[in-house]
């Protein structure tokens, strides 16, 4: 065995680059290797940092004698394997992020502790009586429903641990209930890794595939010993879960593992009840509503194999397993993917790298991809699946456009969306309203002198939140009690100006008031559980009408609504995003596929002040398929992405000219892409920061990055560095 003396790491730091350090003779007899965490003095402080090379090549003009030395060797027993460091490798090359920092953010945070605490054995949950009904008339079902759900679901899955359970909507009290009565008991068992390939599968609600689910998965299973890229485009309730499903079973088959990766943290419950309702092998989650520990237990079990699926959001991605067979991507079109601070990466387009490097296959399946992959499916890169049929009698529900030019709105609502609600209502079914903005309304003003509340650290109207009496800035969360005067006439004639969310809801409560109505957004479902309980009432039918943010957009079946109005698209139609319409597309489709699951026919109502503008009628009238081949044919007119690749300077400070000066001098630079701006940031100012942007656009990705290199030397060593924060976005998704 060679003893080396020094090593390369990667810091949390801002820096882009790795550190030297020399190995302290007391200890070398530690073999060090890449992947291991070591303590190292770091200007004043003491820093966990990352092995990368064990034996680097010394540069000669260094001087040995000023090379510090680490100060300790972490001895647990994880360490991040070699194909994790590559990827975060490429990750922090391909979005210009300093690879400490890259690091820092992939792995667990009792990892980077001492010495984490060795893992507790596994527990699971199991029953204690003989037969279900046995157990349920010990349980008042009539007062504790829940209980007895709770019970049903672990009579028939023994697999079950809290975080799970928990994930699933049930709480403390409702576990601690059934074990009071006995008819519950905690249990543990080793897991044998890689080992679940003998009657995995409950084949009770397998379904027989349709012709275009079954050639989509036997597409997807002849590639399951190589990458591959398969792009699965279904209608809501084509039977895309199916596909998965029937995927994994056979990836789960030959002992591998598989990784799942939603938006956001409210879609793993439904997942992970179809997953354990299909499989009888150990899943894991990981997402934001864990814990660290509960975090750094899905991370173990999947590293070390134990875990035979992962289901998780994003950053879920780095974590590290045994024998990855598959990688799937649901709603690969979510923007949530991206994250949008510090380390701005995209979690798909990662996912995809990760299945590269691996040699294993990856689905991306969505209703309405984005036009990113379908532009990869077009180019052959990507194989391209389409489900365009519901299993089953459901129909897919209708769009139409409602002109509110010539209508009497009340609270937004048209006088003819009206009457279709009560038609509906009338005949017992559900109505799901939709609008994506919050609060009562999204500013008020003066009548007498038109002075509006605006919040001054971002320069933007205060959202009036009736509810809570208070206006509260969506930008910087800045929050002030609503003035009885205007500040500056006097005049006490403040009014609300345009809808949100509470407005509509009270105007409904009014109008409706024998009927139940229930808002989804993230005011009304902050308490924990809250969402939960709300989707569950509404699952139950006890609510007429439902208004709701995106929130009510995502994932969701409600199989008893038919029918949903889109409350204020129009502003999409005219944003200077030019990714505004896709998302707006997307999201239309996505609310629409909530309606009419079961055999009841949907509808769609869209208000309008536009009815006559060509994307929403091409929208309308041809779906979403060739609304995005028009569009994709306009973005490559432009040259704008996905045909053009960009990058986004952003810089910010307390006073205007230090960013916009900062970007000017990058500006002047000799570039091989072109350069806009620098330019104010769609906001200007926010949280009492001035904002600019500068960015980069050419045809080949190569030059963009050629270009940061040579951005990033100039911009370290300038002197407003120090003056204003700046980053980095490649692949901006904002801008
Ligand atoms: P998606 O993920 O595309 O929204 P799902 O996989 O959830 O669709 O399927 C929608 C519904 O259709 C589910 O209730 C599912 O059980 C059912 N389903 C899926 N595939 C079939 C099939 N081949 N035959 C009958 N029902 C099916
Ligand atoms: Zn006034
Ligand atoms: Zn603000």
């Amino acid at each position: 065995m060679t003893i080396h003396t020094f090593v390369q790491v990667a810091v949390p730091v801002p820096l882009r680059q790795l550190f030297t350090y020399s190995i302290p003779q007391e200890l070398q007899s530690q073999t060090l290797v890449s992947g291991q965490l070591v303590e190292v003095p770091f200007g004043n402080r003491h820093l966990v940092a990352m092995v990368i090379e064990t034996n680097p090549a010394i540069d000669s003009t260094i001087d040995l004698g000023k090379i510090k030395p680490i100060t300790r060797v972490f001895t647990h027993q994880h360490q991040l394997p070699q194909s994790i460091i590559k990827l975060l490798h490429t990750a922090a090359n391909y979005y210009s992020h300093p690879i400490g920092e890259v690091i820092q953010y992939a792995l667990p945070v009792l990892m980077r502790q001492e010495e984490p605490e060795p893992l507790e054995q596994i527990t699971y949950w199991r029953t204690t009586s003989e037969t279900l009904e046995a157990g349920l008339e010990q349980i008042n079902v009539k007062r504790s429903p829940k209980q007895g759900e709770l019970f049903a679901l672990l009579f028939s899955h023994t697999q079950l641990t809290w975080p799970e359970i928990r994930t699933l909507g049930f709480s403390k009290t409702q576990l601690e209930a059934l074990v009071s009565k006995a008819l519950i008991e905690p249990y543990q068992k080793p897991i044998i890794p890689l080992n679940w390939d003998n009657e995995c599968i409950n084949t009770a609600d397998k379904h027989h595939l349709t012709a275009e689910q079954a050639i989509t998965v036997s597409s997807i299973t002849t590639t399951l010993d190589q990458y591959a890229c398969h792009l699965v485009h279904g209608i809501t309730g084509s039977g895309k879960t199916e596909v998965y499903l029937q995927v994994m079973e056979q990836v789960l088959a030959k002992s591998k593992q598989v990784l799942v990766l939603v938006p956001e943290i409210g879609l793993t419950p439904q997942m992970l009840a179809r997953f354990e309702q299909r499989f009888n092998v150990p899943i894991f989650l990981h997402h934001s509503g864990l814990n660290d520990k509960e975090r750094f237990t899905t991370w173990c079990q999947a590293h070390q194999g134990q875990a035979a699926i992962v289901i998780g959001t994003r950053s879920a991605l780095f974590t590290p397993l045994a024998q990855l067979g598959l990688i799937i991507v649901d709603e690969e079109h979510d923007t949530s993917f991206k994250q949008q601070d510090s380390f701005r990466y995209n979690g798909r387009d990662l996912a995809i790298v990760r299945a590269n490097q691996g040699a294993i296959p990856i689905v991306l399946g969505s209703a309405t991809p984005s036009f990113e992959s379908l532009a990869n499916a077009n180019s052959g890169k990507y194989f391209y699946h389409q489900l365009t049929q519901r299993p089953g009698k459901s129909v897919k529900a209708k769009l139409s456009l409602v002109d509110i030019n010539n209508q009497q709105l009340s609270s937004g609502l048209a006088a003819s969306t009206i009457r279709d609600i009560e038609q509906v209502l009338a005949r017992k079914e559900q109505v799901l309203v939709f609008l994506n903005r919050r609060g009562f309304a999204p500013a008020i003003n003066c009548k007498e002198c038109h002075w509006v509340a605006d919040c001054t650290r971002c320069n933007r109207p205060y959202t009036l939140h009736k509810n809570q009496g208070l206006l509260i800035c969506h930008h910087c969360n800045s929050q002030k009690r609503i003035p009885h005067q205007c500040p500056s006439c006097g005049s006490i004639r403040l009014t609300p100006v345009g809808q949100g969310t509470e407005q509509v809801e009270q105007w409904l409560e009014q109008h409706f008031n024998d009927k139940s109505i229930v808002r989804i957004d993230r005011d009304s479902t902050r308490r924990k559980g809250e969402l939960a309980k709300r989707l569950e009432q509404i699952n139950q039918g006890e609510h007429h009408i439902l208004i709701g943010t995106q929130m009510l957009a995502k994932g969701h079946h409600f199989p008893n609504v038919t029918l949903v109005v889109m409350l204020d698209i129009d502003g999409a139609l005219f944003s200077f995003d030019y990714r505004a319409a896709e998302h707006m597309a997307q999201q239309l489709e996505q609310v629409a596929g909530r309606a009419g699951r079961a055999s009841k026919p949907g509808k769609v109502l869209i208000q309008t002040q536009y009815p006559q503008h060509p994307l929403l009628m091409q929208l309308v009238s041809e779906g979403y398929s060739e609304f995005a081949k028009q569009g994709l044919e306009e973005r490559q007119w432009a040259k704008l992405p996905p045909f053009g690749h960009q990058a986004l300077i952003r810089a910010e400070a307390n006073k205007p000219h230090l960013p916009e000066q900062f970007l000017r001098d990058i500006s002047q630079l000799s570039f091989g892409s072109d350069i806009a701006g620098p330019m104010p940031a769609a906001m200007e100012k926010k949280a009492g920061k001035f904002r600019f942007h500068l960015l980069f656009q050419a045809a080949n990705r190569k030059v963009v990055h050629q270009d940061l290199h040579t951005l990033i030397a100039f911009a370290k060593q300038h002197p407003l560095a120090n003056k204003v924060r700046w980053s980095i976005d490649v692949d901006p998704i904002d801008l």
